[in-house]
């Protein structure tokens, strides 16, 4: 959809310069803008904002490709590269669709350089490179797979003299998986065998007679094999981890030191081997072709092709995906977003976030030192990846500002952080799964216990070996069980107002971090009843009993005790929808 647009915007570009070869150039308002909107800035900006270019100190001229859209572990993301280039390559890694980045006529999405001095680097298209070797990886089967458009673009790749390293890890079965549609285009196929070399297990492979078996296991099967193809050459290995070196703690034992260092040892061999013969014909593409590189700590370099751009929230992802994640990308986040946006009305923040899908599963990253702010998730799991995006965009929606349109005092709930990030995750999550609807919201029910209700909210804000005591992220479950129980009595609309009262009563001192006991009143006022009496029975060392009298809006209101009991457990999670913020809550 967005592709259209830009094809089309590039289209009328051409129009509107009469086809002349000059570049247009951009205004730094036009470029803060376009990223501000969430969108990725034309092939002439990259040409005024070229990406910061990759220079390995030995740079022996040659481009490697990295690719990590049918895997992408931080080993291969964050790890192999510079590691490559420490070998001279001009090594960078790629979350975009092979097909994609290695046509020639084609556009690469990276991060531009446009103020390094405010860490500013807005996405843009970026005129294709060309590559001399391509190292393609996966895992896990069940990773986003090779598309025929990619096994074509790698046939033509080698074909046209390019150099292909294909690595794998063993699979209990090969049946269908589409990495031997790969393989199958050069005659080599792996199995669902393994073997043993250097102490790990290989997945062991077939080959055709085209081959040369240049390792086999401790059983004679062949583990890493290569061929040339036309003007190119191909390997391809049982091991994904055989070029990549292990890192090596100052503090390990001598042992440990000594068992690495011989493992990295081996994999140098390899390394060198592998790589020497893949580079005996490559040249060097020159400097019009040297890429440029990721930011420090994120993904990319190069980021995935496709995009939903949903107010303030822009989505990259692969046309691989697994179409139950793309129905979770195109029609779920939307809805999510609306729904958030109901319980808690927000203004959006004026800076997109960026998310970014990654393939396969079980971690992500957050970018917040340089803009714009980027999300990683490594997911293959549907309700793990809405769960995901429901938590980073709560993260991003503050409630109702003030009269001045700002939000003011810092909780010490930590007004946009975890346990806030957390508590949306979990409305959404019980939206999707059922079960979820007959538990408090975050199994905050299962909390209900006396490891929870013990800990002093107070004493974990302010005392440091008390929380490390208690526990990581415990203050969160806390929580969420005063939360589930304040909606439990006051139905959903407290959580917003809350937001506004607190916008509203420190709008003069926007700063201020607030004291537990400032952040009650606040919620006290929001609900019209004292809470207090509510949170010293779960234990918080507040330093009064009551709230007392209470200024607010210029009039001082002593309010009646809450009718909330800290000794039952929370409900179940409530999903209504919120009355008017803005009014005083009706009473039941
Ligand atoms: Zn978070």
């Amino acid at each position: 959809m967005k592709r259209f647009s830009f094809f089309a915007a590039v289209l009328g570009l051409l129009l509107a310069v009469g086809c002349t070869q000059q570049p247009r150039t951009f205004t730094n308002e036009e470029i803060t803008d376009a990223w501000h909107k969430g969108t990725t800035l034309p092939l002439d900006a990259s040409k005024q904002f070229p990406p910061k270019p990759v220079k390995p100190k030995n740079d022996n001229g040659l481009n490697v490709l990295v690719d990590v859209s049918h895997q992408c572990t931080f080993a291969y993301l964050w790890g192999m590269p510079p590691q490559l280039r420490a070998d001279g390559y001009r090594a960078i890694p790629s979350m975009a669709s092979l097909n994609t980045v290695l046509d020639e006529d084609g556009v690469s999405r990276m991060r531009l350089q446009f103020d390094e001095e405010n860490n500013v680097y807005p996405f843009g298209w970026v005129k294709n490179y060309k590559y001399n070797i391509v190292l393609t990886q996966q895992l896990d089967r069940n990773a986003p797979g090779y598309t025929k458009e990619e096994c074509k673009a790698l046939e033509d790749f080698v074909a046209d003299g390019g150099s292909l390293y294909i690595l794998t890890n063993v699979q209990s079965s090969v049946d269908g998986w589409s990495m031997n549609d790969l393989a199958a285009v050069f005659g080599a196929k792996y199995t669902d065998k393994s073997d043993r070399s250097n102490g790990v297990n290989y997945a062991a492979i077939e080959v055709d007679e085209n081959w040369e078996v240049v390792a086999k296991g401790e059983n004679g099967l062949p583990v890493r094999a290569r061929r040339t193809y036309k003007d190119g050459r191909v390997i391809i290995s049982g091991y994904c981890e055989e070029i990549k070196f292990e890192e090596i703690n100052d503090q390990a034992s001598d042992e440990e030191k000594a068992r690495k260092k011989a493992i990295n040892e081996w994999r140098r061999a390899v390394i060198d081997e592998s790589f020497g013969w893949l580079c005996e014909n490559q040249k060097d593409f020159g400097e019009e072709y040297r890429p440029g590189q990721s930011g420090w700590g994120g993904g990319g370099a190069i980021y995935p092709e496709l995009e939903t751009n949903l107010d303030g929230f822009v989505v990259y992802y692969t046309p691989n995906m697994d179409e139950k994640l793309k129905q979770a990308v195109i029609t779920e986040m939307p809805r999510i977003t609306d729904q958030i946006m109901a319980w808690h009305p927000s203004t959006p923040t004026p800076e997109p976030m960026y998310l970014l899908l990654a393939a396969g599963g079980g971690g992500g990253w957050a970018v917040n030192a340089y803009k714009p702010k980027e999300n990683g998730i490594i997911s293959t799991d549907f309700e793990g990846l809405i769960g995901i995006y429901a938590h980073e965009l709560a993260h991003t929606l503050g409630g109702p500002a003030n009269a001045k349109g700002e939000k003011a005092g810092e909780s010490p709930f930590h007004n946009q952080g975890e346990a806030h990030a957390g508590w949306f995750q979990g409305k959404i999550m019980a939206m999707y799964d059922s079960t979820l609807l007959e538990k408090g919201n975050r199994n905050c029910n299962e909390l209900f216990t006396s490891d929870y209700l013990n800990i002093d909210l107070k004493r974990y804000t302010n005392d440091k070996a008390y929380a490390d005591s208690c526990g990581h992220g415990k203050d969160w479950g806390k929580s969420w069980i005063i939360w589930q129980k304040m909606d439990d009595v006051y139905g959903p609309t407290w959580y917003p107002r809350w937001r506004n009262i607190q916008y509203t009563r420190w709008m003069e001192t926007p700063e201020k971090v607030l004291t537990w006991e400032e952040t009650i009143e606040d919620m006290s006022i929001a609900v019209g009843e004292d809470l207090f009496p509510f949170f010293r029975a779960l234990n918080t060392s507040l330093d009064r009993e009551t709230c007392g009298e209470i200024t607010f809006n210029g009039e001082t209101v002593t309010l009646p005790a809450a009718r909330i009991d800290a000794a039952t457990p929370p409900g179940k999670v409530n999903l209504s929808a919120i009355g008017d913020w803005s009014k005083p809550l009706p009473k039941k």
